[in-house]
């Protein structure tokens, strides 16, 4: 299968997953997780009509930036951000998915600012409450978006989560779940600098269950470029 076709299906399971719950197929975003896929391939899918460009590494991500891999898509950041690479992301991903400490949004802040520019972030969740996994736990959220005000140059748009690694998808169901009510009782409340739009959950795996669940922002990798050849790397 090409990527285009692959994109076609994913969209295709997209659209009936929202259907099925309800949902306009349009509210639902799909980001390509474009890891260890090269500029030619990125290219390929956003000829295919991804929505975004969802990168992990920052060294990956700048390289094929040069290469002008992204062009015609928007670019998230969607792994693990070091405080030391901020300088690198701050302004060139339009989105930073995985902000999973207040350390981390503090030097986003202030490398924001030091740009006069705003970034858009999300808040990674540790919804499984795994001890191997980044991210804030539930309860932190509501204390931190109150916080908020002190982060002028950062914009909260919204909560992104990868729950545990299951044998079936339909078992990562509650956690989706607890993700959308954390969502939505975390969005009734005005806060300064935050405005939640998104929820970015669901991978190649579980993208259906997700969607079921209320995620509007679908992370996709493998179903689109394929499987990731780690051999070597
Ligand atoms: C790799 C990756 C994905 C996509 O994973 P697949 O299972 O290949 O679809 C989604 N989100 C993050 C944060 C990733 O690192």
């Amino acid at each position: 299968m090409s990527i285009a076709e692959n994109v076609a299906l994913v969209r295709e399971n997209m659209a009936r997953a929202a259907r099925e719950a309800g949902r306009d197929p349009g509210e639902i975003r799909l980001v390509a997780a474009t890891k260890m896929n090269d500029a030619d391939k990125v290219r390929q899918a956003i000829a295919a009509g991804v929505d975004i460009c969802g990168e992990n590494r920052v060294q990956e991500m700048l390289q094929k930036h040069s290469q002008g891999a992204y062009e015609g898509a928007p670019l998230h950041f969607i792994g693990h951000l070091q405080k030391n690479k901020v300088k690198q992301v701050v302004g060139l991903a339009s989105l930073i998915h995985s902000v999973d400490s207040e350390e981390l949004l503090a030097a986003i802040q202030r490398c924001a600012a030091a740009r006069g520019l705003r970034q858009d972030v999300l808040l990674e969740v540790n919804i499984g409450e795994e001890a191997s996994k980044s991210g804030f736990r539930p309860e932190e959220i509501s204390p931190l978006l109150e916080k908020m005000a002190e982060f002028p140059n950062v914009c909260v748009r919204g909560l992104m989560a990868i729950p545990p690694i299951c044998a079936f998808p339909a078992e990562n169901r509650p956690f989706f779940l607890r993700m959308k009510q954390l969502f939505v009782d975390n969005g009734r409340k005005k806060y300064d600098n935050v405005s939640m739009d998104f929820l970015s959950m669901g991978m190649s795996g579980d993208y259906t269950e997700a969607i079921a669940c209320g995620a509007n922002l679908v992370r996709v990798g493998t179903a689109i470029f394929g499987a990731r050849d780690y051999s070597g790397k």
